[in-house]
């Protein structure tokens, strides 16, 4: 059975039997792993602490039939004041379900796990608007996932200016020919917001997002896009508050 090395994100775990532990990395190199944790329920368990969700963990595994079988676990950083925190942990596990949802297995994924370990180091740092920085990663997971969402120009036409019209189902902005005869434009400060939430520093999305009534207005139209584009599990958690 081939040995190998990944260094990854956990998604998620579950019980196997009475004391082991079923995990879903997203890992660089080889996209979705589904691996087995032998013994890790058990009391002084070598590396059963290591694989908590958000984890960033480098392993060695073996190749199995139907699961790998994690045979060493590194923590290379834990998130656990993410886990630790009610609103902090729910923006993280949207964000590890959506990855859930979009990581293939056996197809490299350096892109995906830089872009879970940049909104977990986000949400780490605390910020004063988790759903902001969730809002930021899921759009950026449309557009790894290949819904790269149009926002400088028209999805219809590619004519550029700061258009107004949202069309979840074009995929981003239209300009006024190619929007639908009645279409009600956003607030301005929307669009300036997406951008921000697409392309902006992590760092400055505290202040983007200040306005309430405009982070609301972006979350509802990202929950759409995702929801149209990657389906319903992407879509942000009822519990995580806006
Ligand atoms: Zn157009």
């Amino acid at each position: 059975m081939a040995l190998y090395r990944e260094q990854g994100v956990v998604l998620r775990t579950y019980k196997l039997g009475e004391t082991d532990r079923i995990v879903h990395l997203v890992t660089t190199g080889r996209g979705l792993v589904r691996a087995v944790a032998k013994g890790v329920r058990r009391p002084g368990s070598r590396f059963g602490g290591r694989l908590e969700p958000f984890s960033h963990v480098d392993l060695q595994l073996y190749e199995g039939r139907n699961l790998d079988v994690v045979t060493q676990a590194e923590l290379i950083t834990s998130f656990a004041r993410v886990r630790g925190d009610f609103a902090l942990s729910a923006c993280g596990s949207t964000m590890v379900e959506a990855a859930d949802r979009v990581a293939q297995p056996a197809e490299r994924s350096t892109r995906l796990v830089l872009l879970l370990l940049d909104g977990l180091r986000a949400l780490d740092r605390i910020p004063q608007h988790p759903s902001a920085t969730l809002d930021a990663y899921l759009l950026r997971l449309a557009s790894v996932a290949g819904y790269h969402p149009y926002l400088d120009a028209c999805a219809g036409c590619g004519a550029t200016g700061g258009h107004l019209v949202f069309s979840i189902a074009a995929g981003g902005v239209l300009c006024p020919r190619c929007a639908p005869p009645g279409s009600r434009g956003l607030d301005p400060a929307v669009p300036v917001l997406l951008d921000a939430l697409l392309d902006g520093d992590w760092r400055g999305l505290d202040a983007a997002a200040a306005d309430p009534r405009v982070r609301r207005a972006a979350a509802a139209l990202v929950n759409s896009f995702l929801i149209y584009h990657l389906g319903g599990r992407c879509g942000r958690g009822e519990l995580v508050p806006r």
